[in-house]
């Protein structure tokens, strides 16, 4: 168990409201799946990204898209949503084919939050088994629509769905198809390594926008993985997690 998974279950721990006695229980058995947590970047030492996709796939934007990840080495995720991979099946073969991850983004993409709990699972659970039935594996990863999710749902999906939930850091409105300058300034401007990138795939002008955006990026230095990848190189900030570690520090006095 590294770090990473350490800090993992303690934060989803506190999100989903739990006693710091359950928290020692869990880590001690280890027979509890994780919780899930959301996270939105990482702190990494690695000058890595990870562009994510969503609300495809796609049948015309998306292969485009391939292409230019193809030309350019450039490994990306893509949330899909399930009734497109019912319509796009190829598409998604393809996604996965090429090297990139892919993760849900509900059947129909309602507000999760609004939805009763029936309504929610039938939403994650019939876009987790289009994807089984197109590409032969699960998703780890999940993106409620619009970052919208509430505490309780996120402990259930991290318990019954095993997923994480991964939100963004960056995010550049593509879906208003911005002027290409204003796009890529948007995201220039605020990338950084850890960070996650949201566009989506079902846009002509983000995928037209997209040679520009990765060779910019790469101009700064960083590089492109795929979220659970960024995840992996996710390298924390202090030492052990020790019970002592995790205490805020002591108040200094400024004289
Ligand atoms: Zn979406």
């Amino acid at each position: 168990m590294n770090l990473g998974f350490l800090r993992f279950c303690a934060a989803g721990a506190l999100l989903a409201g739990l006693s710091p006695f359950f928290i020692g229980n869990t880590l001690a058995q280890e027979t509890a799946p994780s919780p899930s947590v959301e996270v939105s970047s990482v702190t990494t030492r690695e000058r890595v990204v990870a562009l994510t996709f969503d609300d495809g796939p796609h049948a015309t934007f998306t292969p485009r898209l391939l292409d230019v990840l193809k030309a350019h080495g450039v490994k990306a995720t893509f949330f899909v949503i399930g009734m497109n991979v019912e319509q796009n099946p190829d598409v998604l073969r393809r996604i996965a084919a090429e090297g990139h991850e892919i993760g849900n983004h509900t059947w129909s993409h309602p507000n999760l939050a609004k939805l009763p709990e029936e309504a929610w699972r039938a939403q994650l659970q019939q876009t987790n088994d289009v994807i089984v039935r197109t590409i032969g594996a699960p998703p780890r990863i999940v993106r409620p629509p619009y970052g919208d999710i509430t505490p309780e749902q996120e402990e259930n999906i991290g318990r019954d769905f095993h997923y994480r939930v991964v939100l963004w850091s960056v995010d550049p409105d593509d879906w208003m198809e911005p002027l290409r300058p204003i796009l890529l300034r948007r995201v220039f401007t605020h990338a950084e390594p850890g960070s996650i990138v949201l566009l989506h795939d079902i846009h002509a002008s983000t995928v037209d926008a997209m040679p520009a955006l990765i060779e910019g990026l790469q101009k700064r230095g960083l590089r492109f993985v795929t979220v659970s990848e960024l995840l992996a190189l996710e390298s924390p900030p202090q030492p052990p997690a020790t019970a002592a570690a995790a205490q805020p520090p002591p108040q200094r006095v400024v004289p």
